[in-house]
This record gives structure tokens, C-alpha cells and sequence, in this order.
């Protein structure tokens, strides 16, 4: 959630800056601003809205070498200019993504000690802080450290001090931040899609770690002992990163999931056997499978897959909620944390409170060295390369291909690895297919339904939120059978229905269902790899039957684009909805 961006060397910040602020633009955010040295002072810009917006209020010849900038997704207090980033309180100007959980008790103390604020952010609260301990200890380098023993909750921080404009602090807790530096430019960032252009090695910071940039760039511990870091390599190259000629990035992400999941299967198997890659796993009694939003739907879909291979019991969370629950878990327990990102900060708790308590944990993730990736036991990385469109498509394929290898290393039924050959070829099958025609038959409405039984609940789960996602139609899924228990009563010729079926024992069950909605009207477009012919349906889309391992992960692509389509033709922002960030690092 919102993009951090600080730069110091050779080139003229304020299109480093602003660039950075560009790249970072698909992890969701509501305003912009920026903040450089001009002369001997330091000039703050703002705006709400887009970085275009904070753009059209900067001067075509404002030049800096030094400046942070930062794309706001407001958690405390509106979205205003007087919100925005960065917020300067007496000499300390700052940017911030996270969330300061006591600044109420601290903004009472600092209120006592004569500070006023201009904004209703925690932000402006942590900014006089650092400033108030600055005062007293007279050196930034302590008073940041201090700072990190006042303050509770999340924050990657960038900081300049008016008496000495020539060097950048950073800082983070349980929010990404990382450094790059090429010759002699700094870079400070919130992910690697804003350091790209100029490098493709950078650092990880650990929590409570802090950079000063002066004509070098020093890392500090928490003891304050200057240290060395190991640099990272991202294994992807720019165009990872970049539209490569597609109109939207959830286009020409939906496309290279047929490359995705060949990728998933190259690395973690040869020959038709699992290789040294995928790790072994001891015999479980008990799995929790543990996400937010998408990746938790991956979940539920999965979920009968390893309860059938595996003859246990599968509970499926969600992250948010699992915190604060009863859990019945023991040694006999393996719990899977899902996250694309891997910085998700509930499933990041979730995470620990299960280390904790002494459970194996298994972390499936896409973003290498990420938080969750490195606090689990174990982790598997889905190889889906930069995702950057807010709504997921092809981590989320990459996941249920991940699942269901997993099941069957579980299972030790590595024959079934065969099943797995087609998978390609039968997504770029279905990238060929038509889905305007649905989608023309849809997007007119406000309200639509997606029913299925079993993994096709799952299914429809996912289809409904990319739907409401990225076009605001109000959707819901539904067990179909359980429908008539009520919710059918808004059923109506306004509201198209999607249906969806690919396990050939619940087939009839969910065709009656069916049936039932069709006849009160709706539109009926029914998803499947079961090709039947019927009066139950008005339109029929038939996926190839290869295999139930395999089917669902065939099955989501047609959701995906249906929803791409209608979001198309409402004219939507389909890379940015409004209200939503791409990697969710606040509780
Ligand atoms: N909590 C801060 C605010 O509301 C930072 C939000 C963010 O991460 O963008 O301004």
C-alpha cells in the first residue's frame, strides 16, 4: 500500500522522483507529494488524486539532487492536500507508509509539550516526535533510533532534517523498504518496480535497521553499529515491469499464465518427477490454510483436493480473523500462509503468532526475500514474475498451480504430475476464445450472482471479487443450493447469473439450481468443461475436462477475462480501482 520513493546523486531528483512514483502507482493510493531542497531550504508539494496531479503543480525547471517523495493511501484522516505526504514538523520533514497504532497517546504528550498539528494523520504525530526526540538528543541517527522504542505499529520512513539537506534517513517496521545504489545515485524505495530502470540490485532492510545517505550510504543495527548488507539480484528484467504493449497490466498478466505456470512447473519438477526444488514434508494430521482476499479463495478451492488426496481435514482462514480465534492446532499441524506480495500484514501476523505457538509453518509467495517468505519454515515461490494490476490474475493461477502440486507431493502421487503437461497449451487455448460477447450481456447491470457447489464455490468466489473489483458491480457467490434459502428472492431478469461446474458428481445438483434462476429470468452464462446441451442455460462456455488436480486452475482464466471485459466496457481504471492497494501492508 502506498509508494515510498527517496533519492540522492547526479541526476535531477524530481523525475527520479516522480518516475519512482509512477512505477509504484499500481499498489493503490488516493495522493501524492513530494519534498526536495531548493537552495537552502526545503519546498513541499501536494496534491490529491493522481501523480499527474502533483505534476501539473510542480515548476518544469524545479531541479534538486535530493528529495523524497511518496503516494498516500489514507488510513488516518481523509484524503486532502493538508493529509497528504510528507508532512514537516519544526525541522523534520517525512514520508510514511504504515500505521502508527499509539499515536493518540502520543499526540496528547507532544500536545502537552507545545506542538500544534495541521493534518489528521498519525504521520504528523510520528514526524513531531521525531523531531521533539532530535531536539534533545541532537543527532537524527539517535533520535530515530529512540523513536523506534516510543512508537508501536508499522512504518517504512523517510527523513530529512533542515540542517543538513545534503542527507536522507530511513527507516522500516513490518513495511517493505529497500535501498539500491548505482555509481554514485542513492535509491529508496518501496518496491523494486521504482529502482529498475537505473539497476536491478538493491538491499533489504530488516525491521528497525537505518540508512543514512551523506556521500555514502550507511547501514546501522539496532545497536547502532554501522554494518554491511548482502545485495539482492531480481531474477526478472524491466519488462517484467513495464505493459509490454498490452492495453491494460491485467491483460498481459491474464496472457502469461500459460508462461507462468510452465514456469512453476520447470523449477519444481524434472522428467515428470518432482526435483530437489520442491522440499519433502512429513505426514500431517491436521492443515490450515491461511490468506486475505484472493489468496484465500485459492484455498477454497484446494481445499477438497488435499482433503481427498490427503484423507485429513483442511480449515481454510481468513488471515484477519484466524488472529484472534480459538485455533486447535498441535505439532501434528502444518499451516500454509498464502500471499502474493508476502508482505500482506495479516497473514504476516497470522504467520507469527503460529510460529509462536511452535506450529510448522509453509509460506507460498511470489515476491522473493519478502517478510513472509522469510519468516516461515519453508517456503514456495509461484514464479509468477512482477505483478502490478491491483486485481490478481496470474499470482492467483500460480497459486492453485502451487496448491496442487503441493497436494500431490503430499500425497506422494507424483504420476499424476502427467495431468499437468496440457496445462499450457489449454490456457492459451482459452486466451483465443471471446469473452466481449458475455461480457456485452452484463456489464449493463448492477448486481450479479455466481453460483457453483464445492471447488466451484470456490471458483465462483474468485470470479465474484474480480468482478466487483475492478467493475463496481455488486456481486456475491453462492453455494447454489443454498440460494433458495433466501437470496433468491433477488433474482431477477436485472440480474445476470454465472454459473459454474466442473465436478461431474454435484453436476445435476447445481444444474437443477441453475434451472431455478434461469427460470426467474436471469441471464444465465454457464461455465463449464461438462459440454451438455440444455434450455437451462442462454449462453455456454466449455473449458476442456483434462483432470480434477488440474481443472480448476483451467477454470479461473474465463472468470478473469469476464471480468477484464465488463470492467472495459463500463470504462473503468482497470490496473487502479478506486479505494483498493495492490500489497495490503496495513492490518
Ligand atoms: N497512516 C498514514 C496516513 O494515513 C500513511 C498511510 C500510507 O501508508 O499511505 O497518512
Amino acid at each position: 500500500m502506498c509508494g515510498i520513493v527517496g533519492y540522492k546523486g547526479s541526476q535531477n531528483a524530481i523525475p527520479v522522483l516522480i518516475s519512482g512514483l509512477e512505477s509504484l502507482e499500481y499498489r493503490g493510493y488516493d495522493s501524492a507529494g513530494v519534498a526536495f531542497k531548493s537552495g537552502k531550504k526545503i519546498e513541499i508539494v501536494k496534491n490529491i488524486g493522481k501523480v499527474s496531479n502533483l505534476k501539473s503543480l510542480l515548476n518544469d525547471d524545479a531541479n534538486s539532487e535530493i528529495g523524497i517523495a511518496h503516494t498516500r493511501w489514507a488510513t488516518h484522516g481523509k484524503v486532502s492536500v493538508e493529509n497528504a505526504h510528507p508532512h514537516k514538523v519544526g525541522k523534520i520533514t517525512i514520508v510514511h507508509n504504515g500505521i502508527i497504532e499509539n499515536y493518540a497517546s502520543l499526540k496528547i504528550e507532544l500536545e502537552q509539550k507545545g506542538y500544534e498539528f495541521q493534518s489528521q494523520t498519525d504521520t504528523e504525530i510520528l514526524c513531531a516526535l521525531i523531531n521533539d526526540l532530535y531536539e534533545t538528543e541532537n543527532n537524527l541517527l539517535i533520535a530515530i533510533n529512540k523513536m523506534t522504542k516510543l512508537v508501536h505499529g508499522s512504518y517504512a520512513l523517510l527523513i530529512m532534517c533542515d540542517d543538513n539537506l545534503n542527507e536522507l534517513y530511513a527507516i522500516r517496521c513490518n513495511s517493505p523498504l529497500i535501498v539500491a545504489i548505482k555509481d554514485n545515485d542513492y535509491f529508496l524505495a518501496s518496491d523494486v518496480p521504482a529502482i529498475l530502470k537505473y539497476t536491478n540490485e538493491y538491499i533489504l532492510l530488516e525491521n528497525n535497521e537505518i540508512i543514512k545517505v551523506d556521500d555514502k550510504l550507511h547501514i546501522y543495527d539496532e545497536s547502532l553499529k554501522e554494518i554491511n548488507k548482502q545485495t539482492i539480484i531480481f531474477d526478472g528484467d524491466s519488462n517484467d515491469a513495464m505493459k509490454n504493449g498490452y492495453e491494460h497490466y491485467m491483460l498481459k498478466e491474464i496472457n502469461e499464465e500459460p508462461t507462468v505456470v510452465k514456469n512453476i512447473l520447470d523449477y519444481y519438477t524434472s522428467d515428470g518427477k518432482f526435483n530437489d526444488n520442491m522440499p519433502s514434508f512429513k505426514k500431517y494430521k491436521k492443515i490450515f490454510i491461511v490468506g486475505c482476499g484472493s489468496a484465500c479463495y485459492t484455498a477454497d478451492i484446494s481445499k477438497s483436493l488435499f482433503e481427498k488426496y490427503l484423507n485429513i481435514p483442511v480449515t481454510v482462514y481468513i488471515a484477519s480473523e484466524y488472529r484472534y480465534q480459538q485455533l486447535f492446532y498441535d505439532k501434528d499441524t502444518l499451516v500454509i500462509f498464502i500471499s502474493q506480495s508476502g508482505e500482506t500484514a495479516d497473514t504476516l501476523e497470522a504467520l507469527r503468532r503460529t510460529k509462536n505457538d511452535g506450529i510448522d509453518t509453509l509460506a507460498i509467495v511470489n515476491v522473493v526475500s519478502s517478510s513472509i517468505a522469510r519468516e516461515a519454515d519453508q517456503v514456495l515461490y509461484i514464479k509468477a514474475g512482477v505483478e502490478i494490476a491491483v486485481a490478481t490474475t496470474k499470482a492467483f493461477t500460480a497459486q492453485l498451480t502451487m496448491l496442487a502440486l503441493l497436494v500431490l507431493r503430499m500425497a506422494n502421487k507424483e504420476n499424476e504430475l502427467k495431468y499437468f503437461e496440457d496445462l499450457s497449451n489449454e490456457l492459451n487455448k482459452i486466451l483465443k476464445m471471446d469473452f466481449k460477447k458475455y461480457a456485452k450481456k452484463i456489464y449493463k447491470h448492477e448486481n450479479a450472482f455466481f453460483i457453483g457447489r464445492g471447488i466451484d464455490y470456490g471458483l465462483c468466489e474468485e470470479g465474484s471479487l474480480k468482478l466487483k473489483e475492478i467493475s463496481y458491480i455488486n456481486s456475491s457467490a453462492f453455494p447454489s443450493g443454498e440460494l433458495k434459502h433466501g437470496t433468491i428472492s433477488l433474482i431477477t431478469e436485472d440480474t445476470p447469473v454465472i454459473s459454474i461446474v466442473s465436478d461431474e458428481n454435484i453436476k445435476y445438483k447445481t444444474i437443477s439450481n441453475i434451472k431455478e434462476v434461469h427460470a426467474r429470468g436471469a441471464y444465465v452464462l454457464w461455465l463449464t468443461n461438462k459440454d451438455e446441451n440444455g434450455d437451462f442455460y442462454d449462453d455456454k462456455i466449455v473449458i476442456r475436462d483434462i483432470h480434477e488436480i488440474v481443472n480448476s486452475i483451467l477454470m479461473v482464466m474465463p472468470l478473469q477475462l469476464i471480468a477484464y471485459e465488463v470492467a472495459y466496457l463500463r470504462e473503468l481504471d482497470i490496473d487502479k480501482p478506486r479505494n483498493l492497494a495492490k500489497s495490503v501492508t496495513v492490518e
